[in-house]
């Protein structure tokens, strides 16, 4: 039987397409990365899923998987054309285990949605990505990903406790258990965690899930210049406080964000910190206090937001960073090159101050903002897209960005992943061990149907 009918026997006419126009629109992810695929087959559930893959290995057809496509490294594109294998469809909250702390959902599930549902409970999920009313929690599981409150709460590593996953040649498997902990054998969860679709397709996730902190105060800091504020979160944070947030904005992302019109302005300054403290009443207005006290010998003024009022609006502005960019200059468009590198706290400052002199040298305006607080910084980079000379000069800038960093002993991926976009610096970052990598993945998927041309293997 041809392919095509292979796939609609499998999931029915309806969910597979081959129409142009509709490859096309799976042709991207958030990224400048392009790459076309022959099918786009939409599985309703596991078993699907498990024969569309004995169906492509046997025939040795690439598989991408695909959640809502907001990756900024090109890891749902599919380079080798083959099957994108769109899992937004499996969508549901299976289970919500309260006695348990844990909830069991399908990979389709919007970030947001989880929120959402766990709410009334008095219970969230801590992981807090920017494109949380977008991206699917099998994306952010695949990608490692993580958002504002990993200084406190860590990232999608710290909750997922077992996964069901489809492997290559089609076989079903649990990764783990419902216990907290276990030392049954290699942690598979966390092999899986973080693979991008290379390794298999999570067809389920049981996580953890967290009490709602009873209060919590933002304070808003302005500082004279980047560095300056990158000295203060390394104090603050040695000096013991663990805020569930630390975001920096520079002056450009002030600007583009005031811009856009929001609720409530940010103040005029050259660098402001956002701290976010939560728990307890009392332990919080104690902690909003230290940071306050900490911060004085730095910042040029410090204040607390009003009310949980200021507080969502500072958090709804920050979360507009993204999009608020196009503001900059209609001609221009943001390219997601060198946007998510991560430093050891004390690095912090100087970091601050290689991009500001990476800036300069480039002649690119390099807008710096995110989670500052676990040493991920993330840059924004306008160019014009038809100008050759700009690209030459935006990825050497880019390169310089991904090279500081792990000179500095960092990572050229914080949250967004490798995909194809950052391929070339994992024999740089990892060394030796991407040798080991591409056994795993070679020993888990001879045929290399999975995801290819990603991770830089
Ligand atoms: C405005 C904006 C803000 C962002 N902010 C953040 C942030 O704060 N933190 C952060 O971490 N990221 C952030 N991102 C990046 C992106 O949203 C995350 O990487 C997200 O986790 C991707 O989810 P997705 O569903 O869109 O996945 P996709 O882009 O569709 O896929 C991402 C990767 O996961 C793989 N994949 C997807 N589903 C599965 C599955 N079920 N099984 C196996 N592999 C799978 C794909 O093959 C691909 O390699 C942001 C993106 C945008 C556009």
């Amino acid at each position: 039987m041809e392919i095509i009918k292979e796939l609609q026997y499998i999931v029915g006419s309806k969910l597979v397409t081959t129409e142009p126009s509709e490859l096309y629109c799976y042709s991207s992810d958030a990224s400048q990365i392009l790459g076309m695929p022959e099918y786009v087959v939409r599985p309703e559930n596991t078993e699907q899923v498990s024969r569309i893959l004995k169906l492509t290995n046997k025939h040795g057809i690439a598989v991408t998987p695909r959640g809502a496509g907001t990756g900024l490294a090109g890891g749902a594109v599919a380079l080798s054309g083959g099957v994108v294998l769109d899992l937004s469809g499996m969508n549901r909250i299976l289970e919500v285990d309260i006695d348990n702390l844990q909830v069991a959902v399908e990979p389709g599930v919007v970030h947001a949605k989880l929120n959402e549902a766990l709410k009334p409970h008095g219970f969230f999920f801590p992981p807090d990505p920017g494109s949380s009313d977008m991206c699917t929690l099998g994306g952010l599981i695949a990608n490692r990903g993580s958002g504002m409150r990993s200084v406190k709460y860590g990232t999608i590593k710290n909750y997922v406790l077992d996964l069901e996953v489809v492997m290559a040649n089609g076989t079903v498997i649990n990764t783990g258990s419902r216990t907290l902990k276990s030392s049954a054998g290699y942690d598979l969860t966390a092999l899986m965690v973080g693979s991008e679709g290379t390794l298999g397709v999570i067809t389920k996730a049981l996580m953890k899930i967290h009490p709602l902190p009873k209060s919590r105060i933002v304070l808003l800091a302005s500082f004279e210049d980047a560095e300056m504020a990158g000295r203060a979160v390394v104090k603050v944070i040695a000096g013991g406080i663990v805020p569930s947030a630390c975001e920096i904005l520079d002056r450009m992302t002030i600007e583009v964000l005031n811009a856009y019109d929001l609720k409530t302005p940010l103040p005029d300054a050259e660098t402001i910190l956002l701290f976010e403290v939560d728990g307890t009443e009392s332990g919080v207005q104690e902690e909003a206090e230290m940071v306050k006290s900490i911060c004085r010998s730095f910042v040029s003024s410090i204040r607390i937001a009003a009310d949980e009022k200021e507080i969502d609006e500072i958090w709804t502005a920050r979360r507009l960073v993204g999009a608020a960019i196009s503001r900059l200059d209609p001609q221009m468009t943001r390219v997601y090159v060198g946007e998510d590198i991560g430093v050891p706290i004390k690095e912090i400052p100087n970091m601050l101050k290689r991009l500001s002199s990476i800036s300069e040298k480039s002649g690119l305006k390099i807008m710096t903002y995110g989670h500052i607080g676990d040493g991920n910084l993330h840059t924004g980079m306008c160019i014009d897209v038809f100008d050759e000379e700009q690209w030459k000069r935006l990825n050497q800038a880019a390169d310089e960005i991904h090279r500081t960093a792990l000179m500095l002993g960092g990572t050229v991926s914080a949250e967004h992943g490798i995909g194809s976009a950052r391929g070339e610096y994992m024999r740089l970052e990892r060394g030796l061990a991407l040798g080991v990598i591409a056994a795993v993945k070679h020993a888990l998927d001879p045929k290399g149907i999975l995801n290819p041309g990603k991770l830089g293997i």
